[in-house]
């Protein structure tokens, strides 16, 4: 019978996609074990001052290679990690590798450069993720200056207030806070303004639409201005080619990411650029 073969179909891509998920999970639950804790791992993708070009710091980007399903994306494992909870110790795993990076730069004599931090919502939400943070800074011997917190702005649809206290204890002490994605969320400009925050990151659908007709172009020069009137540095992500670079750069963005300087780069090799 045709009419069924629909039906089915969606239940066989439904039980796969439980399966794929489990098998993720399980592997978060290995690696939070310390049974394979290497699967896990940080890569590094330069951020870039659009004036001269020269890196000022790093995004670190996690990577899943799995025992069974090869490379995980993290847009997937992140998320099956969020779901389940594996987020906070995993999260935690992230944050040590990070400054463990940052501590790394350190002894080779690169003291100036940040790496900047992906936490999602449900880290930040957590009660002692301020103390985590903090602890691991002062075990790492890692400066606050070195250190960004990336965010999306989805955080902000719910617990508003709770979020930006935490962000504010984080900026007391020096840390910087971007706000990830920005453009294709939740937030309003107008709010920006209470925000404890220092930078945007403004999302790559905007970078995207600078290669496009000009008049899709002129909201990414809005964002730009406005983030600049409240005091806020503006981080250009997904740059791929040099028409958009000339926008960014005709339009005063400060630091630029991109494939058309750098993808993102496994930890031993960072210092090949660097050197
Ligand atoms: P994101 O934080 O917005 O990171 C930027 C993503 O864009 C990265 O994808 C990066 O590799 C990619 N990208 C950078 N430049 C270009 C470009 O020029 N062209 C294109 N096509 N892509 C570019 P990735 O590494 O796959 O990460 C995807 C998302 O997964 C991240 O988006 C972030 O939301 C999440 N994620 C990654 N690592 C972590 C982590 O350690 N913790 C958390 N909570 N989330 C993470
Ligand atoms: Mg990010
Ligand atoms: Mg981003
Ligand atoms: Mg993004």
């Amino acid at each position: 019978n045709q009419e069924q073969l629909p039906i089915s179909f969606f239940d066989e891509e439904m039980e796969a996609g439980l399966v794929r998920e489990e098998e993720i999970k399980k592997e978060l639950v290995q690696i939070t074990d310390h049974i394979n804790p290497e699967r896990l791992s940080l890569h590094y993708q330069p951020i870039l001052n659009i004036k001269d070009h020269t890196i000022v710091g790093f995004e670190a980007l996690a990577r899943l290679d799995s025992i069974y399903l090869g490379k995980v994306s993290p847009v997937e494992f992140i998320a099956v990690a969020e779901k389940s909870k594996l987020i906070i110790p995993i999260g935690e795993r992230i944050i040590d590798m990070a400054l463990r990076f940052i501590k790394r730069l350190y002894h080779q004599g690169f003291t100036t450069y940040w790496v900047s931090i992906n936490i999602s919502p449900i880290q930040l939400l957590k009660e002692d993720f301020c103390a985590y943070l903090l602890n691991a800074m002062s075990l790492y011997q890692v400066s606050p200056e070195s250190i960004h917190i990336e965010i999306t702005e989805t955080v902000f649809s719910s617990d508003y207030d709770d979020i930006n206290r935490t962000l504010g204890v984080l900026k007391a002490h020096g840390i910087h806070i971007s706000i990830d994605d920005f453009g294709t969320g939740y937030s309003s400009l107008s709010r920006e303004r209470e925000l404890n925050i220092n930078c945007l990151k403004i999302d790559k659908s905007f970078i995207d639409k600078l290669t496009e007709k000009e008049e899709n172009s002129a909201i990414t020069g809005d964002i730009i201005v406005m983030a600049h009137r409240l005091g806020h540095t503006v981080i250009a992500e997904g740059v791929e080619n040099e028409k958009q670079l000339n926008y960014l750069k005709s339009h005063q963005c400060d630091l630029v990411q991109g494939y058309y300087f750098y993808k993102p780069i496994e930890e031993d090799k960072i210092f090949d650029v660097l050197l």
